[in-house]
């Protein structure tokens, strides 16, 4: 990214920086990673409003953490399980017309309100609620909304199953996940990316394709692309709890990992199971998955291996420990 630097009096390579900032929520100081653009050249702040509003919105979700509030995400989730729209949601809540809305798009809601969300979001304290409470939803929606209940009762396997891996998987952004959420679905497009791009992808060279795809991403726009958390091992970084992501690709059918047995060695390979889905990649994105795609795709699971150990965040690191993202911008691709 170029930008003018009023400092140096013309146009200038930028780089990202993350520092430490204050900023007051709900009368409350809430210390954050801010990431800030600077003139590569003089060091100079420049204003960067993507950066500012992301700022502010982790600040916002760091309180959240703290007084163990749901995100706006998380709420909106508890409104579509149930099919409603933002005005019914309010209406069933007896809530302002336009409180859901608000909440969604980041307002912090008030202590009582979340309450009752978090005791809505279990289908069976839904029902309890549809029965014990003067219902202002008509007829028709009041039994739309019985049935979709009764649905997500069913249910219930799948909803042990989302929750189970929610536990494992931060949405809140921070410098250890990039700034960016666990994003499922970003992650399956860029695994079925490499595996069907390569002749034979194994799973050790497949963590380092995504390690250096997030990292270069990161590097250039000041977030991560999948959200994922990388741990540095002794063969190199490794996303934390992979193993329990691919199993959870495999039993949606995205992709799996076959064992196979060559000279005495177990191969862990990739093997994709359906095509990327449109609209989850970006350009930037397809970009930075395509270079990282060239510049390793004549090397070896061993060789990308040593080459990784090379770089300074997994230098800086122990076993075990998790590597920031603040390491990407000594990531150099050539
Ligand atoms: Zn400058």
């Amino acid at each position: 990214m170029r930008n003018y630097c009023e400092e140096c009096g013309r146009e200038v390579e930028t780089k990202v920086v993350t520092k430490k900032e204050i900023f007051e929520v709900c009368g409350e100081p809430v210390e954050v990673d801010a990431r800030v653009l600077v003139c590569a050249e003089c060091g100079e702040e420049l204003y960067c409003e993507e950066f500012d509003n992301a700022t502010l919105i982790d600040a916002y979700n760091e309180y959240r953490r703290r007084h163990k509030l749901l995100l706006p995400e998380e709420i909106k989730k508890i409104r579509e399980q149930y099919g409603l729209s933002q005005r019914s949601f309010a209406k069933l809540l007896n809530w302002g017309d336009k409180t859901i809305c608000r909440y969604e798009n980041g307002s912090i809601q008030d202590k009582a309100h979340n309450s009752l969300l978090l005791f809505l979001r279990e289908p069976e304290n839904m029902r309890a609620y549809l029965t014990d409470n003067e219902i202002v939803l008509d007829e028709r929606q009041k039994l739309k909304l019985l049935d979709t209940v009764e649905r997500l009762e069913k249910d219930t396997e799948f909803r042990v199953g989302s929750r189970f891996f929610d536990l494992f998987f931060s949405r809140i952004p921070c410098e250890e996940n990039g700034f960016k959420g666990f994003d499922y679905e970003k992650l399956c497009a860029m695994v079925l990316f490499f595996s069907q791009k390569s002749p034979e992808l194994l799973k050790t060279k497949l963590m380092k394709l995504l390690n250096y795809s997030d990292m270069i991403y990161y590097k250039e726009n000041g977030i991560s692309m999948s959200g994922l958390k990388y741990a540095h091992l002794p063969y190199g970084p490794v996303p934390d709890n992979f193993d329990m992501i691919l199993g959870k690709m495999a039993a949606d059918h995205i992709a799996h990992i076959e064992v196979l047995y060559e000279g005495g060695y177990e191969k862990h390979q990739v093997i994709p199971e359906c095509d990327i889905p449109e609209g989850i990649l970006s350009g930037a994105e397809i970009d930075v998955l395509n270079r990282i795609y060239e510049k390793f795709k004549n090397f070896g699971s061993v060789e990308i291996s040593d080459y990784s150990h090379n770089e300074t965040g997994y230098k800086a690191t122990k076993t075990g420990e998790i590597i920031s993202y603040s390491y990407a911008m000594d990531i150099e691709l050539n």
